[in-house]
């Protein structure tokens, strides 16, 4: 370094794949192995002990491996009997995978907005989005925190209105004592690599208590082949492969692990916010946590009207933020002939203009941690 240089920092990436390798790689490299001694890659043993492993961590009945999270809804609102003319209820501020199934199959997308702070479907804007059309009920687990399940049964279960939950970014999480999926038709989970649960390629998975439903979504990812050759329903090729299955059985004894480690970086930020003089910061939200809640917290999303200074800020200083989502759902160009305007949710669309999620993952180090809320203060604070 020349004289009269700044050092420039160690960069803070949002997540951190290489350090989770590091910790997991004995056992993941073994179990890749086992599989290439087996030479079964498809619909096989490890696919099979995933299926049951999982589904005693999440506490349900069933579980379905699945090529993927967008897959799951897919095939869970294919199992659903969801066509053409047919209703689903979902948010707007979500992944484009959480809408894409319903057009896809042929039906409408009927959004209701967001709560302020849980960035999850709002159970008061539900009963008037019904209609006679409505199909199910597609509630999104956003950034690892539960949307209020409680209620939304309350509103659907009497009307007899199937609900099935994107826990995409939730596995693990909890609300009112209960784990995703409790009381729905079910709940679709991603094993994208980004995941708090991640494989080393695509994957996703269906929960279910409901025996007849999960046997229905097993036809379905196989081409509704009942036995070989012999197609029963019209389906697909939805299949989780053996080495993704492999991958995840290894990585899913540590998932509590890295969630322990995901909120104690959670509780961290809220200490080092307390600690700096934040006085004059005015509008600068952390993740409000529903109390009694198990929030596993995939992102940690805070809300700032600065959204792109503050990224842009951050970014100079090598530190990666990202934003999910710039856009909400009713305004993605692919879904234009439903009709949606500008102005339609307020609460996604503001959503989408003052969030930024900061680095949480569980190989996040203290000194990073305490760097990126130096900079948020050292920005913030004094701004008009
Ligand atoms: C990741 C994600 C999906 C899609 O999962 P893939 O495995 O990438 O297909 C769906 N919904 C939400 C909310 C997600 O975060």
């Amino acid at each position: 370094m020349r004289t009269g240089e700044a050092a420039s920092p160690i960069p803070v990436p949002s997540i951190d794949l290489g350090a989770q390798l590091r910790e997991v790689e004995t056992d993941v490299r073994a179990a890749i192995d086992r599989v290439l001694a087996s030479q079964r890659f498809i619909l096989g043993p490890e696919g099979e002990a995933l299926e049951e492993e999982v589904a005693r961590y999440a506490g349900c009945a069933h579980a379905v491996g699945l090529s993927s999270g967008t897959d799951a809804l897919l095939v869970g609102l294919m199992a659903l009997g969801v066509g053409p003319g047919d209703e689903v209820i979902t948010t707007p501020y979500t992944f484009v995978a959480t809408v894409s199934p319903i057009a896809r199959l042929g039906a409408r997308a009927v959004f209701v907005d967001i709560e302020h702070k849980t960035y999850t479907l709002d159970p008061a804007g539900l009963t008037a989005a019904i209609t006679p059309r409505t199909r199910a009920i597609v509630p999104v687990h956003l950034f690892g925190q539960m949307a209020d399940m409680r209620a939304i049964h309350a509103i659907a279960d009497p009307r007899g209105i199937p609900v099935l939950e994107d826990a995409a970014q939730a596995l693990g999480a909890t609300r009112d004592a209960e784990p995703i999926g409790r009381g729905s038709q079910g709940a679709t989970l991603s094993f994208f690599p980004t995941k708090n649960l991640g494989a080393m390629g695509d994957g996703g998975m269906l929960l279910t208590d409901d025996e007849a439903f999960a046997k229905r979504v097993r036809l379905l990812r196989n081409h509704g082949q009942e036995t070989k050759y012999v197609s029963a329903l019209l389906g697909g090729n939805f299949r989780l492969d053996e080495l993704q299955a492999a991958i995840l059985r290894a990585k899913l004894p540590y998932l509590d692990g890295w969630i322990a480690r995901r909120q104690d970086n959670a509780r961290r930020y809220r200490e080092a916010f307390a600690a700096a003089d934040t006085r004059s910061m005015w509008h600068f939200e952390l993740p409000y946590e529903v109390p009694g809640a198990r929030h596993v917290y995939h992102q940690l999303v805070v809300r700032t009207p600065t959204q792109v200074p503050l990224r842009e800020h951050l970014a100079t200083r090598g530190i990666t933020t990202s934003v999910y989502y710039p856009q909400p759902m009713h305004l993605a160009p692919c879904f234009a002939s439903w009709g949606y305007k500008v102005g339609d949710f307020d609460g996604a669309e503001c959503a989408c203009h003052e969030t930024l999620a900061l680095p949480v993952h569980p190989e996040l180090p203290a000194a990073s941690l305490q760097r990126v809320v130096d900079e948020i203060v050292s920005l913030l604070r004094d701004r008009p």
